[in-house]
């Protein structure tokens, strides 16, 4: 694979822009555009072009994806790696849409040599190398600002593939230390598993409790969408979280319009 080079960005650039109004309607549905500075948006919006010029973004069971749609996916995909670049992306291209969501038809061998369907219905799933699965229904909820949002979550385990499956270990950057991402995740993760064992009410979606991979896609939705939680409940993962996007929401003002009451 080679990354994009100065010159093809900026032709794609060119060639394949969104229009202004477009743009303005699909970025104020999201809280974590809000709190992005003029420059951010202008950045978030070149990478979303190069996102939607280099993947292929299709519906899947009947949807039909326009334009807008794909737009919106892009601009959550985006906003993950807005100070990492679009080449965290690199080596797989699709990104299948479901109108809701779905069913895969897994089969499992199991240890008695017996097939098993996996019976779970999805909202989004990443395979490594492979695709990324959505559910048009969950991707549409994603401007709550509930601290949940699939396409968010899904694309942080793409960023945690680049060095392999998927464990909650993404690749660090230089001048990152790697005992202190091990330290605050395994306490935070700990802890979260206790309380929820325990039937106490979470800030953080129980659902992070299945696997430190999980853990990882979870409270990077909430990093994006609820960032003053994060760094509220479990300040040492904001702060790994904050280092590994390069971005520290919590610090940057919330528009009224978005303020929860
Ligand atoms: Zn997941």
């Amino acid at each position: 694979m080679f990354g994009f080079t100065q010159w093809r960005r900026r032709r794609i650039l060119r060639k394949f822009n969104v229009d202004d109004a477009a743009w303005q309607r699909v970025s104020a549905c999201f809280p974590f555009v809000a709190r992005l500075n003029d420059d951010e948006r202008s950045r978030l919006r070149d990478l979303a072009i190069l996102f939607m010029h280099g993947k292929q973004i299709s519906g899947a069971g009947g949807l039909e994806l326009n334009q807008e749609m794909k737009l919106g996916i892009a601009v959550q995909a985006c906003v993950l790696i807005l100070e990492l670049g679009i080449e965290h992306y690199d080596g797989w291209v699709e990104i299948i849409v479901y109108p809701d969501e779905f069913m895969p038809r897994h089969e499992i061998r199991n240890e008695h040599g017996l097939v098993e369907t996996d019976e779970m219905s999805y909202a989004g799933q990443a395979w490594l190398r492979g695709p990324v699965i959505l559910s048009w229904a969950d991707v549409e909820h994603a401007g709550e600002m509930d601290g949940m949002n699939v396409v968010i979550h899904e694309f942080a385990h793409k960023l945690d593939m680049l060095n392999g499956e998927a464990n909650g270990f993404p690749p660090l950057h230089a001048g990152m230390d790697r005992r202190e991402w091990s330290q605050a995740f395994t306490a935070a993760y700990q802890d979260l598993c206790r309380r929820v064992s325990a039937g106490e009410h979470t800030e953080i979606d129980p659902y992070a409790t299945a696997s430190p991979a999980e853990f990882f896609a979870v409270v990077s939705e909430a990093f994006f969408e609820l960032p003053d939680i994060v760094r509220a409940v479990y300040p040492q993962v904001y702060e790994q979280l904050a280092l590994f996007y390069r971005q520290d929401p919590a610090n940057r003002e919330l528009p009224r319009e978005w303020r929860l009451e």
